[in-house]
């Protein structure tokens, strides 16, 4: 005799908050893209931190520069399920005037051989934010 086999879907719905970070999401968003700074000692995060790595001040959000550099890069072969449609795809880290850290994001419209350390570059925003770290990329600032 052949064991009963029962076919029954189910969904769960996965409820998670992004806590003191959230502004950052709310930001992508709205199309800003927001980093923090601390108020006592001036360090700046291209980042969300709630609390400074050095004094342990409370952080304020802040606004990036609107353009960046590449400051370093790599092309990923394989990747997380969001990232699997889209590989190979190039990951910078992304150096903003004034700011003391960098933010790690994907480098979209340009060829891996054609990055260049130092190249400006400018975040891009989903049309459909998913409230998701996928929802900023940069792609090269063009002449
Ligand atoms: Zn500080």
């Amino acid at each position: 005799m052949s064991p009963i086999i029962i076919k029954s879907p189910y969904h769960i719905d996965y409820i998670y908050s992004y806590g003191q970070d959230s502004p950052f999401f709310a930001g992508l968003a709205n199309k800003k893209l927001l980093g923090t700074k601390c108020p006592e000692c001036g360090y700046s995060y291209a980042t969300p931190k709630a609390y400074c790595m050095y004094c342990g001040t409370s952080c304020d959000w802040i606004e990036l520069p609107a353009k960046g550099k590449v400051h370093t890069y790599t092309t990923c072969y394989y990747g997380g399920e969001s990232f699997l449609d889209e590989t190979p795809f190039n990951l910078v880290l992304v150096e903003f005037e004034g700011l003391d850290t960098l933010f790690l994001s994907r480098l979209t419209g340009v060829k891996a051989e054609e990055i260049q350390i130092g190249m400006q570059v400018k975040p891009q925003f989903a049309k459909l934010p998913r409230i998701s770290p996928t929802d900023v990329w940069f792609v090269p600032v063009r002449k």
